[in-house]
């Protein structure tokens, strides 16, 4: 099937197309992109350098408010040695992810990036920060989003991922992050971001009380934000990548998606971006059932070894990286480590 799938079609897979069935469409669309039987990983650390924000979403466990006990803000030293760490480990990308903290200025933020650039070269990739932060960060320093993102770039800053999206439909956001930014701010962002010759990701994150249009919504929104970003020269999305909500620990609860229910997702993904090269898994969330998703589009997936934010909420993070990669190889996949492109290009660009 090389015809693309409108939303209608999307709804009608999801609701009657048994799993065998979105398999083989999923997997014709990856092969557009990739060989069959290979796939691809990083070994990765979140970095959340502080859990002070003004936010309260409320599916976050993590976040502290200003001014109330158990904030922090981490020092430099803590970061490098956590970067150490990684790299010890083997690692060698940094996704920073922190609270809307109100302390925090824009400088804080170049300051850092800049120290981490100057300290690790490129021994070390780092997502500098998410769509959703930059918003924050842009809105309190003044700036326009092409000047913050300007900003950052300077300070050495290769990518700004779309973290933080969770879903994007203007209702979700009112039901649950009110505070944190709208679906108009958060595209216009994005775009600022790509304009400025630095690389953006697409996320997801289901399994909350989003209805499946909402779903469609999110991935409609992205498959047209990527497509007029090609229209106009531009990559755009390098990855899509989906997670899924954990419950514990938050004012909104819930229960977890079952991993079918995540596969089915993922292969409906892949069909309908048909226009983003990678489809992501989330080992930080489904652990081992997210290499199922291989067989369902997926093509890549991180192997985490912390990440606060969804640890607080339940997640449970497996360092046995070579136990975790022998799954994928039972599964007859040649698995391969991808480093994070280190676009020098963009240098001076
Ligand atoms: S999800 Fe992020 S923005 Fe929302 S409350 Fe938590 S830390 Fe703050």
């Amino acid at each position: 099937m090389n015809a693309r799938v409108s939303i209608d079609d999307a709804r009608e897979l999801w609701l009657h197309a048994t799993d065998e069935e979105l398999q083989r469409l999923a997997q014709g669309v990856r092969a557009r992109y990739h060989e069959p039987n290979r796939a691809t990983y990083m070994v990765m650390r979140i970095i959340n350098y502080t859990n002070v924000c003004v936010a309260q979403c409320d599916y976050c466990a993590f976040y502290v408010l200003p001014n109330r006990p158990g904030g922090y803000v981490l020092s430099r030293e803590a970061v490098f040695a956590k970067i150490d760490e990684l790299l010890e480990l083997g690692g060698d990308l940094v996704g920073f992810n922190g609270g809307f903290n109100p302390k925090l200025p824009l400088d804080y933020y170049c300051d850092l990036f800049a120290a981490v650039r100057a300290r690790y070269g490129d021994r070390v990739e780092f997502y500098a920060l998410t769509v959703a932060e930059f918003v924050f960060l842009a809105d309190r320093a003044g700036l326009s989003y092409p000047e913050a993102a300007a900003r950052l770039r300077e300070a050495g800053v290769h990518w700004v991922t779309g973290g933080g999206s969770e879903i994007l439909t203007e209702d979700f956001r009112k039901r649950h992050a009110k505070w944190k930014y709208t679906v108009r701010d958060y595209f216009e962002a994005q775009r600022a971001i790509v304009e400025s010759g630095l690389k953006t990701t697409a996320t997801m994150v289901i399994g909350f009380d989003e209805t499946l249009d909402e779903r469609l919504e999110h991935l409609e929104r992205t498959r047209v934000f990527q497509d007029q970003c090609l229209r106009d020269g531009f990559e755009g999305l390098f990855s899509f990548l989906c997670w899924t909500y954990k419950p514990y620990g938050t004012a909104f609860g819930g229960t977890e998606i079952s991993p079918r229910e995540y596969r089915r997702h993922i292969a409906l993904s892949r069909i309908f971006l048909d226009n983003v090269k990678h489809v992501r898994t989330s080992v930080l969330t489904q652990n081992e059932a997210a290499f199922r998703a291989l067989d369902f589009g997926a093509d890549d997936f991180d192997l985490p070894i912390e990440d606060e934010v969804t640890q607080k909420a339940g997640a449970r993070i497996d360092l046995d990286l070579d136990g975790l990669l022998a799954i994928p190889r039972r599964l007859g996949y040649a698995v391969e480590y991808r480093r994070a492109e280190r676009p020098g290009a963009l240098v001076g660009t």
